[in-house]
């Protein structure tokens, strides 16, 4: 950080950017009294960002802007700017835990697709709980970070932690996985999202329909963690798993054709990401990825090359205006 110059107020920009994530499993349990799901679920966080800077205001209150950086297609989706945004009800929580809270205005530059299944919204609320904890000095451990984070959404806390890990209970209870080799996929993004409690509520009616009777979710196969720990891309295509995916897939049949295009363009396996749309295509490695992407963008389709494990939201500057 400058120094502040004296006799003004003086607005600091802490920007910080977050990963979005795939599901690389994915078990949903029976639909729960509270109206949750328990899941067990191995998040990987991948190589495509949210940013979200974060400006003190002199004057008091939160507000929220789309950076004209953005990669998505702004006039295609619906992102609020007011009390409903993820990254808004952060600050909020930020600043009534923060003594020395000041106005906020947060920027965010939108990359992951919006109702996309790969938590971009997740990414805005870590990235700005990690922002405003810098911008007002709040001095918060990453455990009292992780506790707000869960507060806010069940995804947010592994935004906040990247990496690998295993997510029970609603997905915010963690473990980080330790695993460190690079894994490469081809993301395809569709120009529509799909509601993540609408597929949930699919899929509850798919099993209600066919009498099956899904267990709670105890823990994940040991074989993924092996995989994902050695980089082994096709020990991993055998164990991806989502049991979303056939909800997704009744609700928007044509990411069957995705998937089908992607495994005969060089795909070692494929799946839906978390509620999808997003459909997450394994490759061998990163040369096959590109080349995945390549075929795929010719085919017309909106494909991004990534890579994960990646680390968690961190702060990339911090400066005074
Ligand atoms: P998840 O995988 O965590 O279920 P997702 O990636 O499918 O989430 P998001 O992009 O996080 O979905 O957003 C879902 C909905 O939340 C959007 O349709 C939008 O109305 C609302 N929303 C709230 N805050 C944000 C935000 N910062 N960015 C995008 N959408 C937001």
């Amino acid at each position: 950080m400058t120094a502040a110059r004296p006799g003004r107020f003086t607005a600091r920009t802490v920007r910080v950017k977050a990963p979005g994530k795939v599901n690389v499993s994915l078990d949903v349990g029976p639909l729960r009294p509270d109206g949750y799901h328990s899941v067990a679920s191995v998040y990987l966080a991948v190589s495509l960002y949210e940013e979200v800077a974060a400006t003190s205001t002199e004057t008091p209150g939160i507000t929220v802007s789309i950076s004209p950086d953005s990669t998505l297609d702004l006039d295609a989706v619906d992102i609020p700017l007011d009390g409903n945004n993820l990254a808004y009800k952060a600050a909020a929580i930020m600043a009534d835990v923060s003594e020395h809270a000041t106005g906020v205005h947060l920027e965010i530059t939108k990359r992951v697709p919006v109702a996309g299944g790969m938590g971009g919204g997740s990414a805005d609320a870590a990235a700005t709980l990690l922002a405003c904890d810098a911008l007002w000095n709040s001095g918060l451990s990453r455990e009292e970070l992780a506790h707000l984070a869960a507060e806010l959404g069940a995804d947010v806390p592994f935004s906040l932690l990247g990496g690998t890990a295993v997510g029970l209970g609603l997905g915010d209870k963690l473990s980080p996985a330790l695993a460190k080799a690079q894994t490469h996929w081809v993301l395809v993004t569709a120009d529509y999202g799909l509601s993540t409690p609408e597929v949930y509520r699919t899929l509850d009616r798919l099993r209600e329909a066919e009498g099956v009777e899904a267990a709670e979710p105890t823990g994940v196969d040991p074989q993924i963690l092996t995989a994902l720990r050695g980089g082994d891309a096709e020990a991993l295509s055998r164990v991806l798993v989502n049991d979303l995916q056939r909800a997704s897939i009744e609700l928007a049949p044509s990411l069957r054709d995705t998937l089908g295009i992607g495994e005969s363009h060089g795909a070692i396996a494929g799946i839906v990401s978390g509620s999808g749309p997003t459909v997450a295509l394994l490759a061998d490695d990163s040369v096959a990825a590109e080349a995945l992407a390549e075929a795929l963008q010719r085919y017309g389709l909106s494909a991004l090359a990534v890579h994960g494990p990646v680390p968690g939201a961190r702060i990339v500057s911090d400066t005074l205006i």
